[in-house]
């Protein structure tokens, strides 16, 4: 592995570091996971595609750069060093975009793409459902053929979708074969909320911003163009999204660096006066952070070099989830008793930290994928 960056790569690292420096709001912006909130985000997120920041790895005619999978990561970290804003499309741009672009038609990606990095349109994802969470492949909600119209009807219940209540499409698993094996008769459908028959209901998370939403399907007509993929081959569609959610795209190192870095400003404030032996602690969150990144650094070599997410992306998923909750809970022992009530954002990261080992697929079933699959070792 060639660890040192080119020319050009510096060039861009610097251009993006200049952009960010002249146009990261200075004012943090209020929650995305609120209605308020969301819209100043989506007004940030227009502000990076009208640069080509929103994209940078898209092809050009997408609104990207063709940036490398390397600039990417360079823009990442950029990105989080400055301090800029969460990335309230993240769901559309980092998990659907990946798994569109390799299963997608070419009428999908083109009508599709331009207005999700645009942030004309912003995806939820709808996969969980009340009786079926880690158990995916165990899901009741239904598609059922409609041969006069030429699509799907669908019925049933999402739920935990985040930010559902404020996003224009969601894409999600239904059984379209209730006679197939468990894996076998699923399909993947892109569907727009506001189609008829479709009901979504915001509710809250423990901190109380409205951040989930229950999606109730009454009959939704959905044409056979917003199949993603194979029919009844939506499983294997689907596991190629939770690749890039668990093994890349959604949590990049550049975003555990930045707050490791923090980290140690914190520490220098207070670590002197609070615990002595808490250097360790954020030493070890530091080094954690740049293992993080040097992993990564492996990941995207093998994948230049054609390699696909595989189960191996659990292994990261662990790594990144659990290095964030001990990073964060350090943090909140530096500012002593009292942090975990403070409104400030340490706080407000660490109750987002305990969420990392459930969503994305919960951290006992990586721990499953990692045992059967990378191990190879007996499911009993
Ligand atoms: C912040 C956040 C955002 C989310 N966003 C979305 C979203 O946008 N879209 C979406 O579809 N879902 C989303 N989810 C839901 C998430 O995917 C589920 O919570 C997760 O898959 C677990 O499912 P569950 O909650 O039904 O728990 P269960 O599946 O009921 O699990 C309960 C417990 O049992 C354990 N368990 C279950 N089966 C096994 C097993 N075989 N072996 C060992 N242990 C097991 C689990 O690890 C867990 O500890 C989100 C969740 C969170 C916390």
């Amino acid at each position: 592995m060639d660890l040192t960056y080119t020319e050009e790569e510096d060039k861009f690292r610097a251009e993006a570091r200049a952009w960010l420096a002249a146009n990261v709001p200075v004012e943090p912006l209020p929650s995305g996971d609120t209605r308020d909130g969301f819209a100043a985000h989506l007004e940030w997120e227009r502000r990076l595609f009208d640069a080509r920041w929103s994209v940078v790895s898209w092809p050009r005619e997408y609104g990207g750069r063709d940036a490398s999978l390397w600039e990417w990561l360079i823009f990442e970290e950029e990105y989080y060093r400055a301090g800029a804003p969460q990335r309230v499309t993240q769901n559309g741009i980092f998990l659907l975009a990946p798994t569109v672009f390799e299963f997608g038609t070419q009428e999908q990606q083109d009508r599709i793409l331009p207005k999700m990095a645009s942030g004309e349109e912003t995806w939820c994802q709808g996969w969980s459902e009340p009786d079926a969470g880690s158990d995916l492949a165990g899901i009741s909600s239904r598609a059922a053929r409609d041969e006069a119209a030429g699509g799907w009807r669908l019925r049933g219940q999402k739920t935990w979708t985040t930010r559902g209540a404020f996003c224009t499409h969601l894409f999600g698993l239904f059984r379209s074969d209730p006679e197939a094996e468990r894996h076998r008769g699923l399909s993947y459908f892109l569907v727009p909320l506001d189609a008829p028959g479709v009901t979504v209901r915001g509710f809250g998370r423990l901190d109380g911003d409205e951040g989930f939403a229950d999606v109730f399907f009454d009959d939704v007509f959905v044409p056979d163009h917003d199949v993603l993929g194979d029919l009844h081959e939506g499983w294997r569609v689907a596991m190629a999204t939770t690749g890039s959610e668990r093994g890349l795209t959604l949590r990049s190192p550049g975003r555990f660096m930045a707050a490791a870095d923090r980290l140690v400003g914190l520490y220098r404030e207070r670590g002197a006066a609070a615990d002595p032996a808490l250097r360790d602690d954020v030493v070890q969150a530091w080094m954690d952070a740049e293992a993080y990144q040097l992993q990564t650094l492996d990941v995207v070599t093998r994948l230049s070099d054609g390699a696909r997410p595989g189960a191996e992306s659990s292994l990261t998923k662990l790594f990144w989830s659990e290095l964030d909750v001990r990073l964060h809970e350090t943090a909140l022992r530096l500012l002593g008793p009292g942090a975990e009530l403070a409104d400030e954002p340490w706080t407000k990261g660490y109750q987002f930290a305990l969420s990392g080992p459930i969503y994305a697929g919960t951290n006992e079933i990586q721990r499953n994928v990692v045992a059967e699959r990378v191990l190879g070792l007996p499911r009993k």
